[in-house]
């Protein structure tokens, strides 16, 4: 299983090219938009709702929590619940990602506290918000996306163009290997929307590009913090 996340949602076109290779290849994923970028551009969020895919909670703020009160956190927390489940008609699955992955038992506390299942981070990323050049390069997006193995979560951001120029490439290497994307829901067995239910066949793409070298082997995943309760 591997599991796609896509974060932020700075740029609604990003958005709408991301969800067309996803539904164009029929991959299940994750999506964590910013709560005040969904209260901004209510359309593109209820289609990418409307779509089938998971919503789960990015904050509304998208501040460092670190440096937030338990109250802080707690307020954000259920601010992004309150305001993007308003927007796309139905609830947010329960899992919440902090800006940059920063975490603490405060945000464990109050993530629990709000109703979340897990503080999910990843352990793989494309390295698409890294520093110029890096983001640029989509080789390198791909190298880097490509290192998960089985339980993976993959990070990427809804940015333009480079992410959708490696998307599919990621996506080709993980299938060609046998692996099955999933929604985080379907990958912790917490009930949510599945735009892809198992059974259903997928397609791999016609042309498939030259495989990347093969994986080095990488400890188990440290796939975030689960909260208590
Ligand atoms: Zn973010």
């Amino acid at each position: 299983m591997i599991a796609i996340n896509i974060d932020d949602g700075f740029s609604t076109s990003a958005v709408l090219a991301d969800l067309a290779i996803l539904e164009r290849e029929h991959v299940n994923a994750t999506w964590f938009p910013i709560g005040h970028v969904v209260a901004s551009a209510p359309h593109t969020w209820r289609t990418v709702a409307a779509a089938g895919f998971p919503i789960a909670n990015h904050t509304y703020d998208h501040a460092i929590l670190t440096k937030y009160t338990y109250a802080q956190v707690l307020a954000d927390i259920e601010k992004d619940n309150a305001v993007v489940s308003k927007v796309i008609g139905e609830a947010l699955v329960p899992f919440v990602r902090p800006n940059g992955g920063s975490w603490n038992g405060t945000i464990l506390a109050a993530a629990a506290a709000a109703g979340e299942r897990a503080v999910v981070l990843w352990d793989a990323t494309t390295g698409d918000t890294a520093p110029l050049p890096g983001r640029t390069n989509v080789d390198l997006l791909v190298r880097n996306a490509t290192k998960g193995t089985d339980g993976s979560i993959i990070l990427m951001h809804a940015n333009l163009p480079y992410t959708q120029q490696a998307l599919p490439t990621i996506i080709a290497y993980y299938r060609e290997r046998g692996f099955t994307f999933v929604t985080l829901g379907q990958m912790f067995g917490v009930p949510g929307p599945v735009p892809f239910p198992p059974g259903v066949a997928t397609l791999s793409p016609a042309s498939s590009p030259t495989p990347p070298p093969a994986l080095a082997p990488t400890p188990s995943p440290g796939i975030g913090a689960a909260c208590s309760g």
